[in-house]
């Protein structure tokens, strides 16, 4: 029986991890969420799971009286959380957003599940950690991000050793071509309308300052064991190659579709097989010209934040991965500007002192002190 755990089940990823674990047939023994009762009570009814858990204390006790009518255990907080992904079930997608995911995925990890990871700031900071505790316990990390399933997809059949370079594409989000002196002034409403992609707010904001793009490189170094200067960051405004791979051949494989991430979520949930569902697919007569641009780093300083901390090691992705999610909220409070997200990531960057040999509690200690520097301000 598949049996699947949803964590951030009330997400645009987690809402269309749903839909696909539908057309796959899977039971769905766990949903998770921060806060968001109302939808998680909609889909506690609709798929039975046996837990769900949320974040939000509170709003967990609000919904064990909601749904006292039913056999499902109602759990909460970060315990609530990690007991639910790493609770009943032989897959888990993990779908919560920031740093939020880290332990979660590392329950079930313990518990060896397979793990479909569209959390990637469980790399970013956890990286080293999580990729040796699932050696340890034999357990796969599946890609779900689109740029990261693309070139795990192209690198199927490939010889180990013969990745030469990763081609990782990124859509330049809403503020492409704009100059600083643009950004100077821009709203959250004009952040938020990424031209491509509809997606939850941080990472629509992540996409508009390419710090999603510094993500992804980070995320990519540690799950191809490549390093940062073999991953070329290309803008394509189509979204339609979502990355390709160099062999040693110089063969350059690269996977295309309509952007739409229920088929990497689905590639996930049924690697190695193909499912014969497919969604909208591509017309590359539609597509029209494929274009591909460098970034222009000297405006979108995130990205190249993101290659120096990952060219440092250490907790240095942590420290840029909490400034940036702490800058993020402020901006989306409308407590800072847009281009301030950027200076305060590097200010965090500069003023905490790196630590080579870490614990998982020295990356919560550095999640805390950038974000702590973040909320100080300039
Ligand atoms: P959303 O903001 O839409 O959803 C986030 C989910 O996480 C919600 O279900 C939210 O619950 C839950 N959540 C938030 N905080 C906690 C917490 N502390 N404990 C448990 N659950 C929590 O985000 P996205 O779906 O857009 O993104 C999710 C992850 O996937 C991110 O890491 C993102 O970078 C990555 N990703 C997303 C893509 C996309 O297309 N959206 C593409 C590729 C990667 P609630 O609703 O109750 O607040």
């Amino acid at each position: 029986m598949k049996e699947l755990v949803i964590l951030g089940s009330t997400g645009s990823i987690g809402t269309q991890s749903l839909e696909v674990a539908c057309r796959q047939g899977y039971r769905v023994t766990g949903l998770v969420a921060g806060g968001n009762t109302e939808l998680l009570e909609k889909q506690a009814r609709e798929w039975k799971p046996k837990t769900v858990a949320v974040f939000n204390a509170e709003k967990a006790k609000d919904l064990k009286i909601k749904l006292a009518d039913t056999d499902i255990k109602v759990l909460s907080g970060e315990d609530g959380v990690c007991e639910v992904a790493g609770g009943e079930g032989n897959t888990v997608i993990n779908a919560i957003v920031g740093i939020a995911g880290l332990k979660p995925t590392l329950s079930a990890i313990e518990s060896g599940k397979t793990i479909a990871l569209a959390n990637k700031e469980t790399l970013v900071t956890g990286g080293e950690i999580v990729k040796k505790k699932a050696k340890e316990k034999g357990v796969a990390i599946l890609p779900v991000d689109s740029e990261h399933s693309a070139i795990f997809q192209s690198l199927q059949g490939a010889p180990k050793g013969s990745l030469k370079r990763i081609m990782l594409t990124a859509s330049g989000g809403p503020f492409f071509g704009k100059t600083k002196k643009d950004l100077e002034n821009v709203t959250v409403k004009e952040a938020l309308n990424h031209p491509n992609w509809s997606m939850g707010a941080k990472i629509t904001i992540d996409s508009a300052t390419l710090m999603n793009k510094g993500l992804e490189v980070i995320e990519a170094v540690h799950l191809f064991d490549i390093s940062a200067d073999k991953i070329e960051v290309l803008v394509h405004r189509q979204s339609i190659v979502h990355s390709g791979v160099e062999l040693s051949d110089g063969a350059v494989i690269a996977q295309l579709g309509t952007p739409d991430m229920r088929l990497p979520i689905q590639y996930a949930l049924t690697y190695p097989e193909r499912s014969d569902y497919a969604f909208e697919t591509l017309d590359l007569f539609k597509a029209g010209t494929l274009t591909f641009e460098k970034p222009d780093t000297d405006t979108f300083r995130c990205l190249p934040l993101c290659i120096k901390a990952i060219n440092e090691g250490g907790i240095a992705p942590t420290v840029v991965n909490g400034a940036n999610e702490e800058a993020v909220k402020l901006f989306l409070e409308g407590k800072i500007k847009f281009l301030q997200i950027a200076d305060l990531v590097e200010k965090a960057l500069t003023s905490v002192d790196n630590k080579k040999d870490f614990s998982l509690e020295d990356i919560f200690h550095a999640d805390e002190t950038a974000r702590a520097i973040v909320r100080k301000g300039d």
